[in-house]
């Protein structure tokens, strides 16, 4: 018989209660004891509906992180919230978020963990914090309780837990020591740990070690060994789980580790199966993540099975069905869209969905085909459906990205031709000022997108306040004396979405929220079909603000690149396909804008970074179809039109060569909050075109004084010489308040007047 398990549901609730509960308990309108009845509450409901598994996964919950939770439980808790007083849940929430709710008097002094990504994907974890001195100690009793919870209702379970060397590996030693001195400390508590497990009467653990599909260092490897050799002493069976790639360099060691199953994420790694049977000692279950954890398609059943059956044959009972991975990356459940379009939500399966497709994997392998032959045959025809839909299949885009050619992808001339002939179009002064792109959105905008929404102002009406909006932000910005400006973006709820329903290709769910981090959700759009742009997507509102002003005004686009990463993709084509659409699409709009006398025009590529691959050895193909597809969707214009690009992170020494393969005549960029360290890199690289390094950082409410940007801003001429030099802020405005905004960007204004003058 094989074993169907899952590695994680997500928490957040079909409704996102979670989210709900937790902003009412930080508001101080709830207390602790209601927050952990709706987490119980949610548990209990996410165990029900995994209950045709064989195993259910126990401690995937959390109610903000589950590596903060993994740090918690493992006793690694910074310094700066010991001696805090409350519970241990205000701490918690004090490390997640610099506070534990709305009344903390303290939150001022405390730092909130660093975020970042978890692995590539789109969750934010608390990134853990080391030192030398780390020490670690148990404190299970919130993952041994849910255990007792679920076992007294007489559900098999396995524990998930984070793997002791990918935790290490996470987390950052403030003081520069090496991580893996503190690897003996931490298996202690790991020991512990499985012992307390093993004393409840646990059999299988699972240990996630998604490190595995990085390239690691040879020190890395060893911490594997070493790690797995103790934890393989106790009685409780490891469940060692790989995922979000394949294991390559890493197959041979994670086939010797002395562990009782293996997880393979097969939506990634389907080519090592085999090698992976041949490597693994005879007793090992071998546990294959068939169901795509991160992507919302159904999938192929029938060929699933044509795969996998040789596979049972071989294996028999020592094969395990799951999911790719956690299920956390998709939303819950697609019984709640109710309104999606019936023909493609045929197509499409949420965590509920793709725990069924498992069962049914299960019981064709265990009882035949026949046995589930009615859900095999829907199954089939939903695919063959989706693969020969007129939906997903438009032969003119096709024809399009057949014949774009390389030509397209260049501009007329070279760099500094075309800044001769922009210079004199533009007449900018020397460290010319600007913005990102949004003002701050307010009450009325909001109020005013979400009742056109629901039908309840007309077109005009609507039109009209967001043209009020757009003539406030360029009186606002003419009287600071800013140099080129921008419309504000106020009818963008989010700067993929308002491009996504303008273009074919794509479908919205109302409830496919996915968690970001804490209580912050996501609803990615869908891309399920071939991508054009029926009309001009922003040349109105663009001209209208451009009709209010003699100084230039930015057209403002998302870039293809970044429309990608922030959606759900297609998986019948590959992702630099749909790029190339994508890319086609935004040319369309680049042309429009020029042709309508727009001047310069930005094209964001916020997310570009979030794409590379984990190994870098791959970052090069990924580089080369993206900057391809960005400069296809740039390039079309003539040599004076300036185009900029705009990117919110600092960290791009390593990948300067493909940002400034880019071409953009201007990018904008984060750099501010590292006080132009960024900047170092041009010592080395010359960068060629004109850059704007942010000024100050907009996720604050500080107001920066006029000297610490004349500062950022001498240290910035140091490497680039101020003829190519931006003034601007780090990133869109949209999340402040004007009263904010106004005196900063006043200070950069002055700041870049007295730049002037000292040249
Ligand atoms: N133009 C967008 C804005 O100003 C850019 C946002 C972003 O980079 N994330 O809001
Ligand atoms: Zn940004």
């Amino acid at each position: 018989m094989v074993t169907i398990h899952n590695h994680g549901f997500p928490r957040i609730g079909k409704q996102r209660e979670l989210k709900f509960a937790l902003e009412k308990y930080w508001h101080g309108a709830s207390t602790e004891q209601a927050l952990q009845q709706t987490a119980t509450d949610l548990r209990q409901q996410h165990w029900q509906l995994q209950s045709g598994l064989d195993l259910i996964p126990v401690g995937d919950f959390s109610l903000y992180d589950q590596v903060l939770d993994m740090s918690f439980m493992l006793g690694n808790i910074p310094s700066r919230v010991r001696h805090l007083q409350g519970s241990s849940l205000d701490n918690y929430f004090r490390v997640a978020r610099g506070r534990a709710t709305a009344d903390e008097t303290t939150c001022s002094c405390v730092r909130a963990g660093e975020m970042t990504k978890w692995f590539d994907t789109n969750y934010h974890y608390i990134v853990p914090e080391f030192d030398q001195a780390t020490d670690f100690s148990l404190h299970a009793e919130s993952l041994l309780a849910q255990i007792r919870q679920a076992r007294s209702q007489n559900l098999d379970i396995k524990p998930v837990i984070i793997g002791p060397v990918t935790y290490l590996w996470s987390g950052k030693a403030g003081d520069g020591s090496n991580k893996l001195d503190l690897l003996d400390r931490l298996l202690d508590v790991y020991t512990d740990l499985l012992q307390a497990l093993a004393d409840l009467g646990v059999q299988w653990l699972q240990i996630d070690e998604p490190v595995l599909v990085t390239e690691l260092a040879t020190d890395w490897q060893q911490a594997l060994k070493q790690a797995y050799e103790r934890l393989s002493h106790g009685t409780i069976k490891i469940l060692l789980a790989t995922y979000f790639g394949d294991l390559q360099d890493n197959l041979t060691l994670a086939c010797g580790l002395p562990v009782n199953g293996l997880h393979l994420d097969v939506i990634n790694a389907k080519q090592e199966v085999d090698k992976v049977i041949a490597a693994l000692p005879e007793k090992v279950i071998l546990s294959l993540g068939v169901i795509d954890g991160r992507n919302i398609w159904k999938t192929n059943l029938t060929a699933t099975l044509d795969w996998l059956e040789k596979i049972y044959t071989r294996l028999q009972d020592r094969l395990w069905l799951a999911p790719s991975c956690s299920l956390l990356h998709v939303p819950v459940d697609l019984d709640s869209e109710q309104q999606l379009d019936k023909e493609i939500s045929a197509w499409l399966a949420f965590a509920v969905q793709k725990l069924d497709e498992l069962t049914v994997l299960a019981r064709a392998l265990n009882n035949g085909r026949e046995s589930v032959s009615d859900l095999l045959a829907d199954n089939a025809a939903a695919i063959k459906r989706r693969q020969q839909s007129s939906l997903v299949h438009v032969a003119a885009v096709k024809k399009r990205v057949d014949e774009v050619d390389e030509t397209m992808a260049a501009r007329r001339s070279n760099y500094p031709q075309r800044a001769v002939i922009q210079n004199k179009r533009l007449q900018l002064p020397l460290y010319p000022t600007t913005t990102i792109g949004s003002f701050p959105q307010t009450k009325v905008i909001r109020h005013a997108r979400s009742d056109y929404r629901k039908h309840l102002v007309s077109e005009q009406q609507y039109v009209e306040t967001m043209q009020q909006e757009i003539a406030r932000c360029i009186r606002e910005q003419a009287l600071l004396g800013l140099d080129v400006l921008v419309h504000g973006e106020p009818e963008r709820n989010d700067m993929v979405e308002y491009f996504a329903e303008q273009l074919t290709g794509y479908v919205f769910t109302r409830y496919g929220w996915v968690q970001s981090y804490g209580s912050r959700c996501v609803k990615p759009p869908i891309i399920y079909g071939d991508i054009s742009r029926p009309e001009a997507m922003t040349v109105d509102w663009i001209l209208y603000a451009q009709s209010l002003t003699d100084k230039p005004v930015k057209g403002m686009l998302t870039g293809p690149v970044t429309m990608l990463n922030w959606s759900f993709v297609r998986d019948d084509q590959p992702r630099s396909a749909t790029c190339m659409q994508l890319a086609l699409a935004i040319r369309d709009e680049v042309d429009d804008l020029e042709q309508a006398g727009i001047s310069i025009i930005q094209i964001d590529e916020a997310a570009l970074r979030e794409g590379l691959p984990l190994r870098k050895k791959q970052w090069h193909s990924y580089l080369d179809w993206a900057v391809r597809a960005f400069r296809i969707s740039a390039n079309g214009v003539n040599d004076e039109t300036q185009i900029h690009t705009h990117m919110c992170y600092s960290e791009f020494n390593d990948i300067i060569q493909a940002i400034a393969d880019m071409d953009a005549d201007v990018i904008t960029i984060e750099t501010s909050r590292s006080n132009m360290e960024l900047l170092d890199i041009f010592d080395a690289f010359q960068y060629p075109n004109q850059i704007g390094p942010g000024v100050y950082d907009i996720h604050s409410p500080n107001t920066p004084t006029v000297d610490s940007i004349v500062e950022l801003m001498k240290k910035a001429t140091l490497r680039i010489p101020a003829q190519r030099l931006w003034v601007n802020p780090d990133c869109g405005l949209k999340t402040r308040q004007w009263d904010e905004v106004i005196p900063a960007l006043r200070n950069m204004v002055a700041a870049s007047k007295k730049l002037r003058k000292s040249v």
